[in-house]
């Protein structure tokens, strides 16, 4: 177990956050450029830093000090950012297929009554009627930080 203290210089006060190990997992949440300093070595004017979650709690770290700290190489870096996130996307997706909205919009699209409804009232009336759903699935990638379910 590798312990070492990390300074983060947020709000421009010198704070101490103490990462436990390395060796526990990371889940990394996604890229994000509106945090530019890294909680790990505080370096600033990062082009964006990445959220991730670890035994020790939530912090924006680079890249290269996620390689660092869970010795990683590019491609092994490169493989956890894909596979975190498509357990994001499974989750987001079972997510909106377990609600009424999205129960919904399944049986709809692509139905006979969609069909109709398109021949009968235009696709204003559909996109009136699977706006519930799409509003949802839109509020669900949010929350996952997933493109599209
Ligand atoms: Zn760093």
């Amino acid at each position: 177990m590798i312990t070492m203290p990390l300074y983060s210089y947020h709000n421009q006060s010198l704070k101490i956050i103490k990462m436990k190990n390395f060796q526990s997992n990371i889940k990394i949440n996604g890229f994000t450029d509106s945090r530019t300093c890294c909680d790990r070595c505080g370096k600033t004017g990062l082009k964006g830093t990445w959220n991730i979650d670890t035994a020790d709690g939530n912090y924006f770290l680079g890249s290269s000090c996620i390689k660092k700290g869970w010795q990683m190489t590019q491609p092994e870096f490169t493989a956890k950012v894909n596979s975190d996130k498509s357990d994001r996307l499974s989750k987001a997706k079972k997510e909106f297929n377990a609600s009424l909205e999205g129960r919904f919009y399944r049986e709809y699209i692509g139905s006979d009554k969609h069909g109709q409804d398109i021949r009968n009232f235009g696709f204003g009336y559909v996109l009136k009627l699977i706006k519930p759903a799409t509003d949802l699935r839109n509020q669900i990638c949010e929350n996952h930080n997933v493109k599209f379910v």
